[in-house]
């Protein structure tokens, strides 16, 4: 079986060929080997001809596959396909229409497109965030709980669920989508045409640019992760605003999941102590309910491509 995974994001496009599937760890029975992606390749999505450029990435990693003996030279064939991609998604029609790609805003068919180009293979389908919950349970920091909820925090916020040991798609495969929990306080416009959502208060993106309101002058996550380490108020400001609408979310899916474990990765979460003292302290003030007191916490040990791998164990499984 030859597994092509491929991870639709809002921002960037990546490809790479699975070559192994999910691994025991030897001398450690709680962990587990994600499948080895070879061929890695990836594209900043462009503001036109987005199919097009996908194509291309495909196109490229198949390639080069296909030119290497170690994944069959030649004879390689993609089998399988494992989609991941950016919301809302409509798994009923295959079809994906992120926020951020002005050209796809109304849906486009990425399952009929890729079949197109691997007429032979399996295609399987999923939003990100579901595709990043598979990642954790199989083989990152959800390994071993029965119920959990996988976050990404970076230039925006999203996530999946998992519930007794099953992923959660929800009706049209958009199950998770916990950037849009309303957090109180903040009366912020977010880019789903809403008001107040966690991702329009304590995402990457949305605390660099409150942070500039109140004056800071920088221009990513990482450099206002790096002032509130060195102590700059209003960058401790942002990140403690951050931190704190995260707790407020994550209490609120705790008590409507009944989760053991929520696991949070993404660049903007690498941001240290100034975001999750006060995460930890909101989720202390707010999860109150027996069932959830216990409720654990933790960063992602995946460092590289969590939502790449998860296509992969999606193709896989
Ligand atoms: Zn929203």
């Amino acid at each position: 079986m030859a597994v092509l995974a491929v991870d639709i994001g809002a921002t960037k496009f990546a490809a790479a060929v699975a070559v192994s599937p999910i691994g025991a760890v030897p001398g450690d029975e709680s962990a587990a080997r994600p499948p080895a992606l070879r061929h890695l390749h990836q594209v900043g999505v462009p503001a036109r001809d987005v199919w097009a450029t996908c194509r291309e990435l495909l196109r490229r990693v198949v390639g080069a596959a296909s030119a290497d003996e170690a994944c069959g030279g030649a004879a390689f064939e993609v089998t399988v396909v494992g989609i991941a991609a950016a919301g809302p998604v409509d798994v009923r029609t295959g079809s994906t229409a992120p926020l951020n790609i002005p050209e796809w805003r109304d849906g486009f068919p990425i399952v009929a497109a890729v079949r197109e180009l691997f007429p032979e293979a399996d295609i399987r389908f999923a939003i990100d965030g579901a595709a990043l919950a598979l990642a954790e349970y199989r083989v990152g920091g959800l390994r071993g709980v029965r119920s959990g909820l996988a976050m990404t925090v970076s230039s925006g916020i999203g996530g999946g669920i998992i519930s007794d040991g099953r992923v959660v798609f929800g009706r049209t495969g958009n199950a998770g989508h916990v950037g849009h929990i309303v957090v109180p306080g903040w009366e912020v416009p977010c880019a789903c045409g809403g008001v107040g959502c966690v991702e329009a208060v304590a995402s990457g993106m949305s605390s660099v640019r409150w942070a500039r309101e109140q004056g800071w002058p920088g221009t990513t996550g990482a450099e206002l992760a790096r002032a509130a380490e060195a102590g700059d108020p209003i960058a401790l400001a942002a990140l403690s605003r951050a931190g704190t609408a995260l707790g407020q979310a994550v209490s609120s899916a705790a008590a409507t999941l009944d989760i053991d474990r929520v696991v949070i990765g993404g660049g903007f979460a690498q941001s240290g102590g100034p975001l999750w003292e006060p995460l930890r302290a909101a989720v202390a003030r707010h999860a109150r309910l027996g069932f959830i007191r216990e409720l654990e916490i933790l960063k992602s040990p995946i460092t590289d491509g969590a939502t790449l791998v998860g296509a992969a164990v999606l193709a896989g499984d």
